[in-house]
């Protein structure tokens, strides 16, 4: 399995080797098998049902849109939608699955194979998927410390999950973390989840083992339910420490089930894994097999937009956009759109891709906002680029500008029209804010004919072949013109007028 691919980065001599699977909770309404809401943060056991409380004699019926949602991953990483998949029981005790079981897929996955595709550092990565398959979520225990008892709440019970199942292709923390940002992109691009890390929506299990290179696999142990990028990296950067330490002090790594720790940055064993075996799997006599018929796929594939990886490449063939731009500018929908739009009317993809990537997710991020609240809309955005590439505005005015469109809500409004208004007016800002460059060369030339005149010692040195003495002339002349001439220009005719 693991032949053909190059050894990984090494820690103190050792190869990691992790595998994902990922717990994704579906945006369906209803449950998977049940018509209960999957609405979170309701009063507890009010969005159970018959079903989900396993009354005796309540049958599962399949959610079609749960289905749905598999086909579009499936598609999204170039998998194999099974034609004919089935439901299987995996039993095991607990109080938070009145059933005894857990209904799952287990050897024929509704999707098989397909790959997560990134870039790391700038280099392509693949981690190739086994499988993904469609399975109900348990209940949750609430322990009620004040009252001593504990209780149970289903309204988690039957939220339809897909389990996104890789190959031990990964080979660093940071690597892994990539994938589960990339798998994250997708299924929230695709809107099959929500990817609500926070309320469990996106939960990572983390299978890590260590090898010397050119060893067969190492034996595992399983981090479970990572639920931030930061703990994961944190998580397994420990794990693969801990697993050298015991090796390296001669103990045999068990394959256990362990839990991450935040507060202390530890994983600690939860229990010592179970096999297969173990949870008696068998088909699921309740429901039939899956049937996908192939039409369905190929509806689904026709109607599904275009995916971050498409657009990635297309911004690099149609904008000339470095791979990275690319990358960063398709993280969600929203970005990719709002760049689009700056690109189309501003005619200036370039710096609408480092305005995007620069002043507007700084600001979201220091103000903790997401991209549909930005203040500045697109075609805004798109007329102060206008002027900077027409050489009205020095890039610093144009932040100025931009500031006042971010925070002023009267210079907001404003700003508005059509596009070719919207030029006019915030032309007329930039004027009244005194922030209009100098293009008249003659009234220019004037000035820097003055500063030549003034600073006779400095025209000296540059003749004598001084370059610091050169900018003391451009800091000249930029405040004589109070900083509204374009430097390239003052630089250029200072040059002409040098010799
Ligand atoms: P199980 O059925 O016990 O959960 P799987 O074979 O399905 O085991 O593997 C679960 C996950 O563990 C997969 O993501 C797989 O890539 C990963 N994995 C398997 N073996 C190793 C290993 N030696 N080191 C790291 N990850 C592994
Ligand atoms: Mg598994």
């Amino acid at each position: 399995m693991q032949a053909g691919r190059p050894t990984g980065p090494l820690v103190q001599g050792y190869e990691v080797i992790i595998g994902f699977e990922t717990h994704t909770q579906l945006t369906t309404q209803s449950k998977i098998f049940s018509r209960a809401s999957t609405a979170f943060g309701a009063e507890p056991n009010t969005q159970a049902s018959a079903v989900d409380f396993a009354l005796p004699g309540a049958l599962p019926v399949m959610n079609k849109g749960a289905v749905q949602r598999a086909i579009e991953f499936g598609l999204a990483v170039n998998a194999h939608i099974a034609e004919h998949s089935v439901f299987a029981r995996k039993n095991y005790f607990y109080p938070d699955l009145p059933k005894g079981y857990q209904i799952s897929q287990f050897e024929i996955p509704v999707v098989q194979g397909g790959s997560v595709d990134f870039f790391l550092d700038g280099k392509p990565c693949s981690v190739r998927l086994v499988r993904a398959h469609l399975e109900e979520d348990a209940g949750k225990s609430l322990h009620e410390d004040f009252i001593g008892m504990s209780g149970i709440d289903l309204n988690r019970a039957g939220t339809p999950l897909l389990e996104i199942v890789t190959e031990p292709d990964m080979r660093s923390s940071a690597e892994a973390v990539a994938y589960a940002k990339e798998l994250h992109k997708i299924v929230t691009w695709i809107g099959i989840c929500d990817g609500n890390m926070q309320e469990g929506s996106f939960r990572c299990d983390a299978n890590v083992s260590v090898r010397k290179p050119g060893e067969p696999l190492g034996t595992r142990r399983e981090i479970k339910n990572l639920n931030s990028f930061r703990f994961m990296q944190q998580a397994i950067d420990y794990e693969v420490r801990w697993q050298i330490a015991q090796i390296e002090d001669g103990h045999a790594i068990q394959q256990a089930t362990v839990l991450f720790d935040p507060d202390t940055g530890e994983t600690r064993s939860m229990r010592t894994k179970e096999d297969a075996a173990d949870y008696r799997y068998f088909p699921d006599p309740d429901l039939p097999p899956l049937v996908i018929a192939r039409d369905w796929v190929e509806k689904t594939r026709a109607e599904m937009s275009e995916l971050p990886r498409v657009m990635a490449a297309r911004f690099v063939k149609d904008y000339g956009l470095p791979e990275y731009d690319a990358g960063q500018l398709t993280q969600s929908k929203a970005t990719a759109a709002y760049f689009e739009t700056v690109a189309a009317l501003s005619k200036q993809p370039k710096l609408a891709s480092n305005w995007v990537m620069g002043e507007i997710s700084r600001r979201l991020n220091g103000e903790n906002l997401d991209i549909e609240q930005v203040p500045v809309t697109a075609p805004q955005l798109a007329s102060v680029i206008s002027h900077i590439a027409s050489g009205t505005i020095s890039n610093n005015g144009a932040k100025q500008i931009f500031d006042l469109l971010w925070h002023d809500p009267k210079i907001k409004t404003l700003v508005a029209g059509s596009f070719e208004e919207m030029n006019a007016n915030t032309s007329a800002l930039i004027e009244a804010q005194g922030l209009k460059q100098m293009s008249d060369t003659g009234e220019l030339e004037k000035i820097i004919d003055d500063v030549l005149a003034a600073n006779a010692k400095n025209v000296e040195e540059v003749k004598a072949g001084n370059a610091k003495a050169m900018n003391a002339l451009v800091g000249q002349a930029m405040k004589a013109t109070k900083g509204k001439a374009n430097p390239a220009q003052v630089n250029e005719l200072l040059k002409k007028k040098l010799g």
